[in-house]
């Protein structure tokens, strides 16, 4: 019998390496240990990030890990009381399902995250509930995780309802799970990692490249999808990179927090 300490530290030991250590490892490697002329050279701002805005990320982002950790074992509960829509049998559904589960997550999550990320950007909630991600003005990978406590809540909780929603294969929850990290420490690498040829195609005009949250960190009122822009050009909050257009490196233009 597990007990619910036990489950906590799998939780903890699985969600550090899987969701924070391998994705935010990876992009650290690419863009700060080995970068090539050709990463450098699609550095996104002038201004670079200082040891201790790792130290604070890191820091914060364990804090989140713990809270996320705890969060995990009534989920399980509910996972082994059958109330999740999790299978493990991949012929309960079409083989088909598998990848494009991992689709249908990944559209929910750009919801979801367009329209928390929102409310979060509220003055009266922003101070206690996002100020803490938004200290990253040059953001690093290591943000991936870096929450106010309270930012933790809407974070997982779209785990929570996925899972109790969708019927997902533990297999395409993983998989989703390291894609999600993987882009979301490309998101905040400071470097643009999407290909000039992805970035300036017409029929992909709805997928964000890392310019999009990285202006979003710079500037605060825009850009607030995840993957997507269809939400931010939907709701008058898209911020067209172009518009940056000359070269890559950018000051940041630092604003205050405003109104949303
Ligand atoms: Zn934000
Ligand atoms: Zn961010």
């Amino acid at each position: 019998m597990v007990s619910a300490f036990q489950q906590f530290l799998m939780c903890f030991a699985f969600l550090l390496v899987a969701a924070y250590l391998v994705p935010a490892g990876i992009l650290h490697w690419i863009v700060h240990v080995r970068p090539t002329a050709e990463i450098e050279a699609a550095r996104l701002q002038s201004r670079r990030p200082r040891r201790s805005d790792v130290v604070r990320e890191v820091r914060q982002s364990l804090v989140a890990l713990v809270l996320f950790a705890a969060y995990c074992v009534p989920l399980f509960w509910a996972y082994e009381a059958g109330l999740t829509a999790v299978y493990w049998d991949v012929s309960s559904y079409p083989l088909w399902w598998l990848p494009v589960s991992v689709v249908v997550a990944a559209v929910f999550h750009d919801t979801w995250f367009y329209w928390t990320h929102r409310v979060m950007h509220l003055p009266s909630v922003f101070r206690f509930m996002h100020a803490g991600h938004h200290r990253s003005i040059t953001p690093t990978p290591w943000a991936i995780l870096s929450f106010d406590p309270l930012e933790t809540v809407p974070q997982f909780a779209f785990f929570a309802v996925l899972i109790w929603l969708v019927p997902m294969h533990p297999a395409a929850l993983f998989a989703y799970l390291m894609f999600d990290g993987l882009v979301n420490a490309a998101g905040h690498s400071g470097h643009e990692l999407v290909s000039r040829s992805i970035r300036q195609n017409p029929r992909l005009w709805f997928l964000a490249a890392v310019v999009h949250h990285d202006l979003h960190h710079t500037r605060f009122n825009h850009n607030f999808g995840q993957y997507f822009t269809v939400w931010d050009r939907l709701m008058g909050t898209h911020l067209d990179p172009a518009a940056n257009a000359g070269t890559m490196v950018r000051d940041p233009e630092v604003t205050k927090q405003p109104a949303t």
